[in-house]
C-alpha cells in the first residue's frame, strides 16, 4: 500500500507543477482577459474587440470615460449595431412583443443611435476642437461663463440629469482664454456620458484647467436628477448642487463670494 501510495504520489507530481503552471498562465490570461461570463458579447464582436485593446493598454473604461483613442474607423457603426442586438434581447427578456407592438419594433434601434451618437457619444468622439487664445491683454478679472446647458445621465440607473453649470475663471497673464461658446461644447462633451454629479463637475474642471491653466478655476452645477424624481423616493423639487473650487477660489475666501453671488441666474448666496 505504501509503494502504491508513494507511487501515487510520484507519478503526481509532475502533474501537479503542470496544473501549477497552468494555472499561472490562466491567471496572465485573466488578468488579460477577464472570464467571459454569460451576458458579455462574445469574442468576435466589435465591443469584445475594443475591450481588449483597453485592457492590453491598461487604459479605465468606466462609463464616464472616453475611449475614442481605441476606436478604429467604422467600429462606432459596428457598435451601434451590436448595442441594437442587445438592447432588442432585452425587450425580449422585458416580454414585450416587439414584432407585433409597432411602438417598439424600431426601439432597441432607436435606443442605440441615441446612445451612442446622442446622449453618451461624449464616451466615443473626441473633444470638441477648441483654439485657445494667449492672453494678450494680461486680463486677471474674475470671469463667469453660464448658465449652460447640462444634459447628461447618472451612471447608477441610467436617467436623464439635466441642469445647469457655470464656470469662474480667473486668468494670470500666461493662461490661455477660449471662446465663449466653446465652454458649452466642452461642457457637452463630458456630461455626454453616464456619470455621477460630482465626478462630472471634477472632469470639467480638470479639463478646463488644463485648457486654460488659470490662477483660479470654478465649476458650480445644480441640476435635476430623473432617477430621483421618477423612481427610489419620487421626490420631484430636490436638486443636487456641487462645486469644485481649484487655486485662488480655493484660497481665497472674499473670492469664492464674489463667485457666488455673481452666479447669473442662481439667487444670492444659494450654493
Ligand atoms: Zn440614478
Amino acid at each position: 500500500m505504501e509503494s502504491l501510495t508513494e507511487q501515487c504520489v510520484l507519478s503526481r507530481e509532475p502533474e501537479q507543477e503542470q496544473e501549477q503552471e497552468q494555472e499561472q498562465e490562466q491567471e496572465t490570461a485573466d488578468a488579460v482577459n477577464p472570464p467571459i461570463a454569460a451576458w458579455m458579447p462574445g469574442p468576435t464582436t466589435v465591443s469584445h474587440r475594443i475591450r481588449q485593446r483597453l485592457l492590453r493598454a491598461g487604459v479605465r473604461f468606466h462609463a464616464n470615460d472616453n475611449i475614442a483613442d481605441f476606436l478604429r474607423e467604422g467600429e462606432l457603426d459596428l457598435l451601434q449595431d451590436e448595442i441594437e442586438a442587445q438592447l432588442q434581447g432585452v425587450l425580449h427578456a422585458l416580454v414585450i412583443d416587439v414584432e407585433n407592438d409597432h411602438n417598439t419594433r424600431e426601439t432597441a434601434k432607436r435606443v442605440a443611435k441615441m446612445f451612442v451618437r446622442e446622449v453618451f457619444a461624449g464616451r466615443y468622439e473626441r473633444a470638441p476642437r477648441v483654439t485657445e487664445f494667449p492672453n494678450v491683454e494680461r486680463l486677471n478679472e474674475l470671469n463667469i461663463v453660464g448658465p449652460l446647458s447640462v444634459r447628461s445621465a447618472c451612471s447608477h440607473h441610467l436617467c436623464p440629469i439635466v441642469g445647469r453649470v457655470w464656470v469662474g475663471v480667473l486668468p494670470n497673464a500666461s493662461s490661455n482664454l477660449i471662446g465663449l461658446s466653446k465652454y458649452g461644447r466642452l461642457v457637452n462633451w463630458v456630461m455626454s456620458r453616464p456619470q455621477i454629479q460630482e465626478e462630472a463637475v471634477k472632469q470639467l474642471a480638470d479639463l478646463l484647467e488644463r485648457r486654460i491653466a488659470p490662477d483660479g478655476l470654478a465649476v458650480v452645477m445644480e441640476a435635476d436628477h430623473f432617477c430621483m424624481h421618477w423612481r427610489g423616493i419620487k421626490e420631484s423639487n430636490a436638486k443636487m448642487v456641487t462645486s469644485v473650487m481649484r487655486g485662488a477660489f480655493l484660497n481665497d475666501p472674499a473670492l469664492r463670494r464674489e463667485l457666488m453671488t455673481l452666479l447669473p441666474g442662481r439667487g444670492q448666496g444659494a450654493v
